[in-house]
């Protein structure tokens, strides 16, 4: 199964489907990549705050596959925003990545009342611009904190990764993020498992063998998005990715886009998260 990339705003092409490797033990994860390799995966989602960046490492070591055919993805933890914090946090994760260069690098969290991210921000260029990383990005921005980056630096993030299932769809989001030229990346994709007995969902996937899992996924690739569903069980790794041989209609997409449930967050709100 061979995974369409997206061109991000700085021309970094990124498979448009990844795996989500938050709560995977450290020592249990090189196995999971192994895994995801051999489904077909090329496109991983780690953070430093999920404290497995060195089994991530390990897993991309041992396989047979060139390091440029592996999108690898980190984030900076909230405790290290700042300027120079940020870069010593970048030099932490590559030592446990065990890498020369990383795909993508997010602030993981905006943390306003911190008042860093726009420090922390222009860190993340200096890493780009001395080539250390490929694209940078943010995670759980709300559009005020886009603004901000953009009028402080002229630089707009490449992605901004974001909760997003049928039951929180983010349109108002997805079209700031459209305006602004930054890809919208789906986090907690499959609203960590609860979005799958919608019985609209299996409806759909009855049509064509396919389960909701796999119309949720598909649905996000056909927004235009990004996504990054979890799975450490191998048989739901290959459902995941089977997603490229079918396509929902205009009113399938229609009938998805009424679940949407208005303030249907499983996790915090970036505007008042504190941890
Ligand atoms: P998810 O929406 O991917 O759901 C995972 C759950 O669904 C697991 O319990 C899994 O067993 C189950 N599942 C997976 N595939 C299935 C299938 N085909 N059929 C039935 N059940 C299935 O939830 P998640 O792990 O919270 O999110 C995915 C990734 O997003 C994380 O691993 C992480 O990389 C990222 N994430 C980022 C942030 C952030 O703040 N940036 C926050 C949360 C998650």
């Amino acid at each position: 199964m061979t995974v369409p990339t997206i061109t991000l705003n700085d021309g970094t092409r990124i498979p448009q489907l990844g795996l989500g490797v938050w709560k995977m033990e450290d020592g249990a994860v090189s196995g999971i990549i192994r895994s995801a390799l051999g489904a077909g995966y090329r496109h991983i989602d780690t953070a430093a705050a999920y404290g497995n960046e060195a089994g991530v490492g390990r897993g991309i070591a041992e396989c047979d596959l060139p390091r440029e055919e592996i999108f690898v993805t980190s984030k900076l933890w909230n405790d290290k925003q700042g300027y120079d914090a940020a870069l010593r946090g970048f030099d932490e994760t590559m030592g446990k990545l065990g890498l020369d260069r990383l795909d993508l690098y997010l602030i993981h969290w905006p943390m306003p009342h911190q008042g860093l991210y726009v420090e922390t921000w222009k860190a993340l260029i200096r890493l780009r611009e001395e080539g250390r990383v490929r694209a940078i990005g943010v995670s759980n921005f709300l559009p005020d904190h886009l603004e901000r980056l953009i009028e402080e630096t002229g630089e707009a993030p490449a992605i901004n990764q974001i909760e997003l299932h049928p039951r929180f769809q983010q349109a108002a989001q997805r079209e700031v993020h459209r305006k602004l030229g930054i890809a919208t990346e789906c986090w907690s994709p499959l609203g960590q498992g609860e979005a799958l007995a919608h019985p609209d969902l299996k409806r759909i996937g009855a049509r064509y063998a396919k389960s909701p899992a796999q119309v949720i996924l598909r649905w996000q690739m056909q927004l235009g998005c990004v996504s990054i569903p979890k799975s450490a069980n191998h048989e739901r790794l290959r459902e995941n990715i089977s997603i490229f041989d079918f396509e929902l209609t205009e009113e399938e997409m229609a009938q998805i886009k009424e679940l949407d449930a208005g303030e249907g967050r499983i996790g915090p709100d970036p505007a008042t998260a504190r941890f």
